[in-house]
C-alpha cells in the first residue's frame, strides 16, 4: 500500500509499503481522509508531539474511513461500517488510568504518533479506537472527531457558566472550534483576536460576536469596550506573546485555558501580582479524555460546523508538500484524501 513516511527531521517519503497484518482484536480500515495537525507538524520538524516518535513513522492520527477486516476476536465492528479512530489507546490498567485521569497513561500506545497511523491507504488500530459513524455523514467531518475531541476536553475544563463572556486568541482551525463550543456552552458573548482578516471574516460567519486584529488595535484596551469582565480566556495560538496577551487581558474570576502547543522549552513571564489579585485560574489540557463519543455525537448533530474549517483538500501523492511548504498550511486546515476513486 502507498503511505506517507516520516524518515527523520525534514524527511518524508511517499512509499510502497507491505500490507498490514490484523491482530486478533484489530481492525483495518481502508482511510478515506485523514488531516494534517500541528502535532505532525511538530513531529515533522523533530519537535516530538505529545509522544515521543521513532522514525520511519507514518503519522496522522485525524482519520475517517471504511472497515475493510476485522480480526477473529473483534465483537462489534463488521467490514462496511463507516468509522473514525481515537488515536490514543490507553492500557486501562496503570495508576493514572484507575484514577480517571488516562490521558496521562504510562502505557498509552498512540495511532500516529507511536505507530502507524493515517496517512496511509489502510490503518490498523485496535477496536476499542474504533467509533462507529452514522452513514449520512461525510468522511472529512468525520475526520475531525479527534482535533474536536481534544477541544471537548478543553471546554470542559474553562467551565463556561451560562452568559460568559469569552475571549478566543487565534482564529485557526482550534480557534474556530473553540468558539463555537463556547457559544454551545453559553457564552453570551465570544471576542476573537485573530491578525488575518479572511479568518476573522471566517469567525464571524461561525458565530463570533466581536472580531479584533491584534496588529492594529490594542486588544486589551478594544475589549474592554466589548466586556465588563472576560470570564474564560482560551489560547489557541502557543506563543509566548498570546499566552502573556491572555493572561493581561483575563478579568476577575477567571479561567485562562493555555490550550496551544508550545515549543517544550518555551517560557512566559506572569506577574503572580496578576494572577492573584484577579484570582486567576491558569490551565491547561492535554489531549482527549472520554471525550471521543461525545465528540462524534455533536458532529452528527450537526451543531458545530466542521467543512468552512477545511482549507484545501490533497491527494496522498501530493501530500508532502503540506510538510515543506508552510506558507500553504498556514491558511487552514487541510485534508488529506487517500482513496483515488470515491
Ligand atoms: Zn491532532
Ligand atoms: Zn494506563
Amino acid at each position: 500500500m502507498k503511505a506517507l513516511v516520516y524518515e527523520g527531521p525534514k524527511k518524508i517519503e511517499i512509499k510502497d509499503i507491505p500490507e498490514l497484518e490484523v491482530g486478533q482484536k484489530e481492525v483495518l480500515i481502508k482511510v478515506e481522509y485523514c488531516g494534517v495537525c500541528g502535532t505532525d507538524i511538530h513531529i515533522y520538524n523533530g519537535e516530538g508531539g505529545a509522544f515521543d516518535v521513532s522514525p520511519p513513522l507514518i503519522m496522522g492520527h485525524e482519520m475517517a474511513g471504511i472497515v475493510e477486516k476485522v480480526g477473529s476476536q473483534v465483537m462489534d465492528i463488521q467490514p462496511g461500517d463507516h468509522v473514525t479512530v481515537n488515536p490514543n489507546n490507553m492500557c486501562g490498567e496503570c495508576y493514572f488510568c484507575l484514577n480517571q485521569m488516562e490521558q496521562f497513561c504510562t502505557r498509552s500506545v498512540g495511532t500516529g504518533t507511536t505507530n502507524h497511523g493515517g496517512f496511509a491507504e489502510y490503518c490498523c488500530v485496535n477496536e476499542k479506537q474504533v467509533f462507529k459513524l452514522n452513514k449520512s455523514l461525510s468522511f472529512i467531518e468525520a475526520a475531525m472527531t479527534e482535533p474536536v475531541s481534544c477541544c471537548l476536553h478543553g471546554i470542559d475544563l474553562c467551565q463556561i457558566k451560562l452568559g460568559d463572556q469569552v475571549v478566543v486568541i487565534g482564529g485557526g482551525p482550534i480557534g474556530l472550534l473553540m468558539l463555537q463550543l463556547a457559544k454551545i456552552a453559553g457564552a453570551s458573548k465570544v471576542i476573537v483576536s485573530e491578525p488575518v482578516e479572511e479568518k476573522r471574516s471566517l469567525a464571524i460567519e461561525l458565530g463570533a460576536d466581536v472580531v479584533i486584529n491584534p496588529m492594529e488595535m490594542k486588544l486589551e484596551e478594544e475589549i474592554q469596550k466589548h466586556s465588563k469582565n472576560v470570564n474564560v480566556v482560551i489560547e489557541c495560538v502557543g506563543r509566548t506573546e498570546t499566552i502573556e496577551q491572555a493572561i493581561s487581558i483575563a478579568g476577575y474570576g477567571s479561567t485562562v485555558m493555555m490550550f496551544g502547543l508550545t515549543g517544550p522549552n518555551a517560557q512566559v513571564s506572569i506577574k503572580p501580582d496578576v494572577i492573584f489579585k484577579k484570582e486567576i485560574k491558569l490551565m491547561s489540557s492535554f489531549i482527549n479524555p472520554y471525550t471521543f463519543e461525545r465528540s462524534v455525537r455533536l458532529i452528527e448533530s450537526g451543531r458545530i460546523k466542521i467543512n468552512e474549517l477545511i482549507s484545501d483538500i490533497v491527494p496522498l501523492a501530493d501530500s508532502k508538500k503540506v510538510f515543506e511548504d508552510s506558507s500553504y498550511r498556514n491558511k487552514g486546515k487541510i485534508m488529506v484524501k487517500m482513496s483515488t476513486n470515491s
